[in-house]
């Protein structure tokens, strides 16, 4: 973790375009960076969670980040046994491990404990600890590997301060360096933990990522509705496609609400493009009569959740819109 011990840092004070925020932030998570625990993963999550929590001069304390921090590790440790480094023979794990587990004995805890019900004077204690570490080992390298575009900070003051133009990109995209990081700390968990433990998390994302046969979506979507073309009202039989509104290259996944009956000469034309947005409206109204819950439990679906996608999808590229050919 090169950067690791550096006092303070600043960032570049300069524009920078989209394309080098991206690659900075891929950076992170590209295979030149040796990783040895998870806790840059940790420390993104905790920035991105506190990221609306900024000062009007974009500074979050380490208090306020790594007290998130604290408890993303409390739960995956403490809730869901997860490993945070390949641990050597005798040893006691990653710092924040040891923290935790130590913590646990000290004060005789209950190992079902959820962070928000620890007593405040030990919610401190735990807190202070892991700052302490993270200040030590987190702070300086997650800038490093940023390419000094992130943030700069102060181990002194105790604060980060992040840079503007990273800070929009971050609003803007949200969600994607949010999968982007769960997808590689996800990827690290299942190397670190050997047992089933890490199952169901991968079994998860790897599912979202999968493009799995469609047939079985076919099946529902014309017991649903009318045989019909969902774009160009042309009657389909046998010869139907499936398509995916919002393209699977974006999406990287296969929802119900996201699915379409399309003629192949529309779903070939549409290909990797986004349809118009009143085809979008139209898939709204169409997913209000499909009875998405009763066919996909786990499904998150909202309207709201739909649109969002749509705009991010145009903002990450997809902005060509697409119309049938009438
Ligand atoms: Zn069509």
């Amino acid at each position: 973790m090169a950067g690791y011990d550096l006092k303070e840092g600043q960032f570049e004070k300069r524009s920078a375009s989209d394309d080098e925020l991206w690659s900075a932030i891929s950076n992170v998570f590209s295979a030149k960076i040796k990783t040895n625990s998870s806790y840059k993963y940790g420390m993104f999550k905790a920035i991105l969670d506190n990221l609306y929590n900024v000062d009007e001069q974009l500074i979050l304390s380490f208090d306020k980040v790594f007290s998130k921090f604290a408890e993303i590790y409390w739960n995956l440790i403490l809730k869901h046994h997860l490993k945070q480094q390949i641990q050597a023979e005798g040893k006691g794990g990653t710092y924040l491990e040891q923290i935790i587990w130590s913590a646990v004995k000290k004060y005789e805890l209950p190992l079902d404990i959820p962070y928000e019900s620890l007593p405040p004077e030990i919610m401190i204690d735990i807190n202070h600890q892991v700052k302490m570490k993270c200040k030590m080992y987190v702070v300086g390298a997650l800038f490093e590997d940023t390419r000094k575009l992130f943030y700069s900070f102060s181990k002194k003051g105790e604060w980060i301060q992040i840079n503007p133009v990273m800070y929009e990109f971050l609003c803007k995209h949200k969600v994607i360096v949010e999968k982007l990081n769960y997808y590689q700390w996800a990827k690290f968990l299942e190397k670190v933990n050997a047992g089933d433990s890490t199952n169901l998390l991968l079994s998860k994302i790897d599912e979202s990522a999968k493009r799995n046969n469609l047939t079985y979506y076919r099946q529902i979507l014309f017991e649903e509705f009318e045989n019909k073309c969902f774009y160009c009202g042309v009657n389909v039989n046998s010869k139907v496609d499936v398509d995916h509104f919002i393209p699977w290259s974006f999406v990287k996944d296969d929802c119900l609400w996201n699915l379409v009956l399309s003629c192949p000469a529309c779903n070939r034309s549409k290909s990797d493009k986004l349809a118009a947005p009143r085809y979008l409206d139209i898939l709204i109204d169409r997913n209000k009569k499909i009875h998405i819950e009763r066919i996909d439990s786990s499904t998150n679906y909202e309207d709201s959740k739909l649109r969002e996608i749509y705009y991010w999808a145009k903002v990450n590229g997809y902005d060509e819109e697409w119309r049938p050919r009438k």
